[in-house]
């Protein structure tokens, strides 16, 4: 059993909590923090507070005691929503940001990751379906996504600061659409693979079901449990700088829709709604500079993790009655 104290900021939400009960299995303390519980099981953590963290003093008490900090608390959700609220989520993340940073220096936290987004690397890198997949060193010269990207940028800027002035050990990884069971489903928060095993969960066989954009916008999906397992390896290796953690298997947004309507069983027709938002045109992951760091990379490819994913949003719809 491990004597380290780790701190999960964000442990209410879909990764925190994964993480949570990762750490808990490999016999570490861990305490949760978030202004809310997780939504669809107990968390397992050994202590969980509710902690508004745009609030320094709460920071500081989140942080007592603590020998790492696993930071993924943010405002955020999918595409919709941070295309919507840019001055609310740069605000509150803002404030989050710092006062963790700043309330992890003052107590002497050993280590602090930070949780950044493939949403920093360049627009205009970014136009083209088949676009090249994202090194790390592309982020800069800068055009990220407004609001919630621009102000993930500037954290991980201020990581390096603080290590260099103040030698905090920082860690900070680029997640790319992290997907998988327990994940935020509906409610204008969840992202395009959890939405569309709902809206196919929902459908009929023969039904359409509506698709923002042309369907031809092209991601990659990284499954939950790949996330968590790199996220630990990235605290535990030495590098400091911005690293990838997405998966390289890019598809469009049509091919994930056939890939659910295939585990569904179901055949699905697609109505596009060109006035939604569909953010970038095409983005991939280039895991080149994960694999030399950690020797280890992603592995599930989308169809396995999707089955998991979708038979699990399945079952929420139908023990709440929606589905028969
Ligand atoms: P999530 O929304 O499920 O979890 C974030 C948690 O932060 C939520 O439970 C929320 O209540 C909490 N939070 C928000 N404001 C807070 C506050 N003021 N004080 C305390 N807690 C607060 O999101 P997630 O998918 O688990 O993402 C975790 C981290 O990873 C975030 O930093 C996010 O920006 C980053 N990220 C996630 C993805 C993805 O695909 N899921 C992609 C890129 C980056």
């Amino acid at each position: 059993m491990s004597a380290k104290k780790i701190l999960v900021t964000g442990a209410g939400g879909f990764i925190g909590h994964h993480l949570v009960k990762f750490l808990k299995q490999k016999g570490f303390w861990v305490r949760g923090v978030d202004i809310k519980a997780p939504e669809f099981e107990p968390t397992r953590a050994d202590e969980f507070e509710f902690l508004d963290l745009r609030h320094l003093e709460n920071c500081l008490a989140a942080t007592r005691g603590i020998d790492e900090v696993y930071h993924l608390a943010a405002d955020m959700g999918g595409i919709g929503y941070i295309t919507a609220f840019h001055a609310t989520i740069a605000k509150n993340n803002t404030l989050i940001n710092v006062h963790m940073l700043e309330a992890a220096r003052i107590q002497g936290v050993h280590r602090f990751l930070f949780s950044s987004s493939a949403c920093v690397y360049p627009q205009y890198l970014q136009d083209r379906p088949d676009t090249q997949p994202l090194q790390e060193e592309d982020a800069w010269p800068a055009d990220p996504e407004e609001g919630y990207g621009l102000e993930k940028l500037y954290m991980e800027k201020l990581c390096q600061y603080y290590r260099e002035d103040f030698g905090l050990e920082t860690r900070v990884v680029r997640f790319h659409n992290v997907y998988g069971p327990l994940g935020t489903y509906e409610g204008g928060r969840e992202k395009a693979p959890a939405a569309i095993c709902r809206k196919i969960a929902l459908a009929k066989n023969g039904d359409e079901i509506e698709i923002w954009g042309d369907g031809q916008q092209t991601r990659s999906f990284l499954y939950i449990d790949d996330c968590i397992e790199g996220i630990y390896r990235i605290m535990e290796a030495g590098y400091p700088h911005p690293l990838n953690l997405g998966s390289e298997e890019r598809v469009t947004i049509n091919e994930l829709v056939d890939l659910v309507a295939e585990i569904a069983g179901k055949q699905i027709r697609k109505r596009y709604d060109l006035t939604k938002p569909q953010g970038v045109r095409g983005r991939n992951s280039d895991n080149t500079k994960l694999r030399t760091v950690l020797g280890w990379a992603p592995q599930t490819p989308l169809r396995e993790g999707l089955v998991p994913t979708y038979r699990w949003i399945e079952e929420q719809l139908r023990k709440a009655g929606r589905i028969p």
